[in-house]
């Protein structure tokens, strides 16, 4: 089943507590707008899409992917994904997405400027800070942002910030930007622990994935006094059950590149991390690591998805089944997305937010998205807490719609 199948059956599962009409359920499952383009680049030409799920809350809002495997399906499911996300939070933004299908560890940075500027030069009628506007996402960074409005001004002949969010400080970035995800990661399970009367020294957790979100969510949380037990990245895991130093790990995986072989550890596989038992397992890698062959096997209480779709479909119905909650994406990585809000909204005022401030707002955004869709899972167990979610910002997108026709 592909990624765009597993939306589409959860919203095939969640569409009879929303007294949706069969029409609205077609509006809602197919794209607002594809667009399409090839871009040149050294006599060979690469595909690239923007694609717009839905626009009826606002513009369309979502990153940019540079990536040899970026398909149409995977740039529409992304896009799908902003869409739930930015509606369960409660910002003025549909959801869009862009990729490239291109391998940048193949490209030097002139040709990563290249290829970045050319993006822009195919895209810049659909894109505008009230028509749809990116972000960095896979392989894409605030430099590129930079370069990208850069041409985007160069083409309009005029300033415009806010039509590209990530962008370096000093064009209009964010202070908050660096770890937002993770910051919103550590907030909502901060949350979910406070309703479960639980202190940070009496969770155990695993991460896999021990990358940009990863590694700052397991620091924050060994901060707090949580026990971290085991961490993997692409070339395996580590394990200690008495928790290990991620201080020193993250010195280890500095130096070596991987946490493999760290000090006070044994190694373990990638599937045996997984599988470990635990309160905790945060999965911050890659798309469909927990599927129908594996859901039977996971020990955790708890699963905190800080990677987008980790689960699949088929999974979620098994682990639901054995009792494991399940924090979904959508709400636990949305940190990122609402710093790109602040940062737009600061780029359209032209009013600079203290840090403090803006970190209190993320806070507060979080925890009512966090509350909302906790209180409804509590009323309403036959759904679990990503069809909560799922409900709650369907409903929120249909509202709109309906308010337009
Ligand atoms: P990243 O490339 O920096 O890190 C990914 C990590 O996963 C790396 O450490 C890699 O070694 C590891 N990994 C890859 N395959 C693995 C495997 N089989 N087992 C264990 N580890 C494996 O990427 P990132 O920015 O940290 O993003 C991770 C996930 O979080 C992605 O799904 C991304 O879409 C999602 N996400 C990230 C952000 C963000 O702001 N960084 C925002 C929203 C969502």
């Amino acid at each position: 089943m592909t990624i765009l199948e597993n939306i589409k059956k959860n919203i095939e599962k969640v569409s009879p507590y929303l007294e949706m009409t069969e029409s609205e359920k077609n509006k809602l499952l197919n794209h607002k707008q594809i667009k399409k383009a090839e871009l040149e680049l050294n006599g060979k030409s690469y595909d690239a899409w923007r694609i717009i799920h839905n626009n009826a809350l606002g513009p369309g809002k979502g990153g940019i992917r540079f990536h040899p495997n970026v398909s149409e399906d995977e740039v529409k499911s992304l896009s799908f994904w902003m869409s739930l996300k930015t509606s369960l939070v409660k910002l003025p933004y549909g959801g869009a997405k862009g990729g490239v299908k291109i391998n940048p560890k193949e490209l030097n940075e002139k040709e990563i400027q290249e290829i970045s500027r050319k993006y822009i030069r195919k895209f810049s009628d659909y894109l505008g800070q009230d028509k749809d506007i990116p972000a960095p996402d896979v392989y894409t960074n605030s430099q590129i942002m930079g370069w990208m409005l850069d041409e985007f001004e160069k083409i309009k002949g005029r300033h415009e910030p806010g039509m590209i969010t990530g962008k370096p400080l000093i064009l209009g970035g964010c202070e908050l930007r660096g770890d937002a995800t993770s910051k919103g990661g550590k907030i909502i399970l901060q949350e979910f622990l406070k309703r479960k009367n639980k202190k940070p020294n009496e969770i155990e957790i695993v991460v896999q994935g021990f990358g940009n979100a990863g590694r700052y969510l397991t620091e924050m949380l060994y901060d707090l006094g949580h026990k971290i037990i085991a961490v993997s990245d692409s070339k395996g895991g580590i394990y200690n059950k008495d928790g290990l130093n991620i201080k020193k790990l993250i010195i280890h995986k500095n130096n070596s590149k991987s946490v493999v072989d760290f000090e006070n550890s044994e190694n373990i596989s990638n599937k045996e991390i997984l599988e470990l038992k635990t309160n905790v397992l945060i999965l911050a890698a890659l798309e469909n690591q927990i599927t129908k062959e594996n859901a039977d096997n996971i020990k955790a209480e708890t699963i905190l998805e800080l990677a987008n779709g980790p689960i699949t479909f088929d999974a979620d119905e098994i682990l639901d089944k054995k009792g494991v909650e399940v924090i979904p994406d959508i709400l636990a990585n949305s940190g990122g997305v609402i710093v790109s809000y602040f940062e737009w909204s600061q780029n359209k005022t032209g009013n600079i937010l203290d840090k403090d401030y803006l970190e209190n707002l993320l806070n507060q955004k979080l925890k009512k998205a966090f509350n909302e869709m906790y209180e409804n899972y509590l009323k309403d167990k036959n759904l679990n807490m990503r069809l909560n979610a799922y409900k709650i910002s369907i409903k929120r997108i249909l509202e709109a719609e309906r308010a337009r026709s």
